[in-house]
């Protein structure tokens, strides 16, 4: 089998109501998606978590390469086009570009040979993945508690267990809605916050201080990502774990985070951070430093199903036990057109869980008219 072509689809559409994150507002959603075609008739599907106009230039550059090549030498390849821009991209948009033809790579692969992603990484550890709902973003109404009390309680009767909070808006403003969303929501659901590295430790530091009693899961990316010091001073200053990674690239840029010891979780998008090949192995040097790993996802469908492929073969965080604390499927529950309308069978939580695809791959089919439909206008 060899690869005949490479696409980078850029994808949009517009929200019907913008929300905001500490940073800024969304009115529309992106989405690169990859698709690499073989002269056997196979199609691999992947995606990329970037800019993604400039996540489709570096695919389509790097796709002249992979013209001619063998697609099933998913490690080979990985090597080569991570040396062909060593020099210009260890980090960012060149590793995002082959993240996504890495992912599709490894749908080839499992398409190739009947199996599906999980099953050629090691075999399901577990047939489900625990989802937790990630959402209760900002939007421009007057009342912000009101209406991320009633999305956590929308949140919390489809069967979601834990759920995601954004904070990074100042301090006070966080401690309202993060006493409000836990009082609502009452002591046993996990809630989790996510600055998206608005503070810096300092403010970090102040803001969990006024809210370690309400049993916060972690602390997201509390500082910006380049700031490992900051990251370990905020851990060392909080009860509250500290999460952090999908700014993060490479089992190499993670050796520096677990060596320096500065996340107690650690959030590798797959679709950035270099795809599932890399992603694997940063799971595995998560395992060797002790510290949890729960992939960063904000995609499609396909992003999805790459996210439940990997987390299909991570161990529970716990030593096996019978009170195993399993790793989390990162579950965006925002408006995103493109999401559910690019699979033919939209990947949905039922009562919070989802189910590990039995297909071969990625376990998923694309819908090529979505393809079409939410074609990017540039
Ligand atoms: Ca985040």
């Amino acid at each position: 089998m060899k690869i005949t072509a490479v696409h980078a689809h850029v994808l949009e559409a517009q929200l019907s109501e913008p929300f905001a994150y500490s940073r800024m507002w969304y009115a529309k959603r992106m989405s690169m998606i990859v698709e690499v075609a073989t002269d056997d008739g196979l199609t691999g599907w992947g995606e990329c978590y970037g800019p993604a106009h400039i996540n489709a230039a570096v695919v389509r550059e790097l796709g002249t390469f992979l013209v001619g090549q063998d697609p099933l030498r998913t490690e080979y390849l990985w090597h080569e086009l991570y040396a062909r821009f060593r020099d210009h991209g260890q980090k960012g948009v060149v590793i995002q570009g082959l993240s996504g033809i890495d992912i599709a790579l490894w749908d080839l692969k499992g398409k190739a040979l009947g199996q599906p992603i999980h099953r050629l990484m090691g075999g399901p550890v577990r047939e489900t993945v625990q989802a937790y709902a990630t959402g209760l973003y900002r939007r421009d109404r007057p009342n912000h508690a009101a209406y991320l009390c009633e999305e956590a309680l929308e949140s919390r009767d489809l069967g979601f267990t834990a759920m995601k909070l954004k904070v990074g808006f100042g301090v006070a403003d966080d401690v309202r809605a993060v006493h409000a969303v836990r009082a609502a929501i009452g002591p046993e659901i996990g809630l989790m916050i996510d600055a998206n590295h608005a503070y810096d430790a300092v403010e970090a530091i102040r803001l969990g201080r006024r809210i370690e009693d309400a049993d916060i899961g972690w602390f997201e990316e509390p500082v910006p990502p380049e700031d490992l010091d900051g990251h370990a001073a905020v851990k060392a200053a909080l009860s509250i774990p500290v999460a952090t990674g999908e700014c993060e690239f490479t089992r190499i840029g993670f050796r520096a985070l677990l060596e320096r010891r500065a996340a107690d979780i650690i959030q590798p998008d797959l679709c950035a951070a270099g795809g599932l090949s890399e992603g694997k192995k940063i799971a595995d040097m998560a395992l060797a430093f002790g510290v949890r790993f729960a992939p960063h996802v904000w995609g499609t469908g396909v992003a999805v199903a790459a996210a439940v492929q990997l987390l299909a073969v991570v161990p529970a965080w716990t030593p096996p036990s019978l009170s195993p604390v399993e790793p989390m499927l990162e579950f965006d529950r925002t408006e995103h057109p493109v999401r559910s309308a690019l699979l033919q069978t939209p990947i949905a939580p039922v009562n919070g869980a989802v189910a590990v695809p039995a297909g071969p791959g990625l376990g998923i089919e694309v819908d090529r008219d979505a393809l079409v439909r939410f074609k990017a206008d540039r």
